[in-house]
């Protein structure tokens, strides 16, 4: 059985853990070198037990700390085409670690085999990571996504564990602070997932298998865990479901200070 550790989620970075302690991946490397090292610390894994780390985009709040940390453990980082070629022009990628390009098709690593698919964002080339353990059971990343897209759909659907992006709660968003522009960009198709959207989603993962969901990526501005969480428990419970008996839901925390982990 493999663990789940969020370390950093939501727009002041993200990063998440998948695998045991003697060995696992990196989604995003979204934090400081030195908070990264500090919260793998905490759920008690060291920077060497890290085989990859899969990167979804270019944006800060997901490759901050990635250059230091990658070059200073020799960590191999995977993405797509696009997204290296971006970190290559924001002086990210530049030698100093080993940059493979995993086209958007499925590669192995260590005991997982990964299968990215096209996430919709305003990036160069964004993807979200469906990961199957060496015991068959499969984990999905999808957070970043302006809507929930056909290609999205077929990789998370069946998946025992689903991380999906839970952003902002629209009315919030609407009657917010931020500039206009930037509400019009954050619900557009490139842009970032609703309370809603996630939520209305989550019966039919279920009804799938999917036994675990936990919400990520979700705004400190314009969400709150509490509405997040709430929204998600109804609309499952609507669908006739009991939580804690036909599933497990968590959210992300923005930093996972008391080092939680979901077993999958
Ligand atoms: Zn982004
Ligand atoms: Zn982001």
């Amino acid at each position: 059985m493999a663990r789940f550790s969020p370390l950093f989620s939501g727009s002041s970075g993200n990063s998440y853990y998948i695998g045991s302690s003697e060995a696992g991946l990196l989604v995003d490397a979204g934090r400081s070198a030195k908070q990264l090292t500090e919260m793998l610390g905490r759920i008690e894994v060291q920077p060497q037990a890290i085989q990859a780390i899969l990167v979804t985009h270019e944006h800060i709040d997901h490759v901050r700390g990635l250059r230091v940390f990658a070059s200073r453990h020799k960590i191999p980082v995977f993405a797509t085409t696009g997204t290296l070629r971006a970190l290559e022009e924001q002086g990210i990628s530049n030698g100093s670690f080993v940059c493979s390009s995993h086209e958007m098709q499925p590669f192995t690593c260590a005991d997982f085999e990964i299968t990215p698919f096209p996430t919709s964002h305003d990036c160069a080339e964004g993807c979200g990571y469906k990961v199957r353990y060496a015991d068959g059971r499969t984990l999905a990343v999808a957070t970043d996504l302006g809507y929930l897209s056909e290609e999205v759909k077929t990789q998370i659907i069946g998946c025992d564990f689903v991380v999906l992006e839970s952003n902002h709660d629209v009315h919030m968003l609407r009657s917010g602070s931020y500039p206009y522009p930037l509400k019009q960009r954050i619900l557009s198709d490139r842009g970032h997932l609703s309370n809603d959207v996630c939520a209305e989603y989550l019966p039919e993962l279920a009804a799938s298998g999917t036994t675990r969901f936990m919400l990520a990526h979700l705004s400190r501005e314009n969400n709150t865990p509490e509405l997040a969480y709430y929204r998600a428990n109804r609309s499952l419970e609507k669908a006739g479901l009991h939580q804690n008996v036909d599933y497990l839901l968590g959210i992300a925390p923005e930093a996972n200070m008391a080092a939680q982990s979901v077993l999958f």
